[in-house]
């Protein structure tokens, strides 16, 4: 008996076994059902990016609506001669939010990005 890995969800198997303990992989089937599985691992993959980035969209819009609201602030401080202290703005936590979440997702979709390319 080896160990090999399982096609779909790569985890270490026997080679004796024909159902993947793990993912219930059927691993008895022809090379079409295996280009069939890549096609389908894309997809995820395609439709798992996408969804991230939008999320860095939103993202942006939120540092955004921070940003704005402290540039009207700063426009009036110019306007009627007083000054303006901007880390006591409420905009300065939707920016950093916005900032946080940013580079959140796009550490998630390196890790992704890295995750399909071991598995092609
Ligand atoms: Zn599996």
């Amino acid at each position: 008996m080896s160990l090999i890995k399982c096609p779909s969800c790569q985890k270490q198997i026997s080679n004796k076994v024909d159902i993947c303990p793990h993912c219930d992989f059927s691993l008895n089937q022809s090379k079409d059902d295996l280009n069939r599985l890549k096609v389908l691992n894309y997809r995820k993959y395609r439709d798992q990016m996408y969804r991230f980035k939008m999320l860095t969209f939103t993202a942006m819009a939120i540092a955004i609506s921070g940003l704005v609201p402290m540039l009207w602030t700063y426009a009036q401080a110019i306007d009627y001669g007083f000054n303006a202290n901007f880390l006591n703005h409420w905009g300065i936590y939707l920016i950093i939010a916005g900032f946080a979440l940013y580079v959140v997702v796009r550490a998630k979709m390196f890790q992704i990005k890295r995750n399909y390319k071991l598995k092609k």
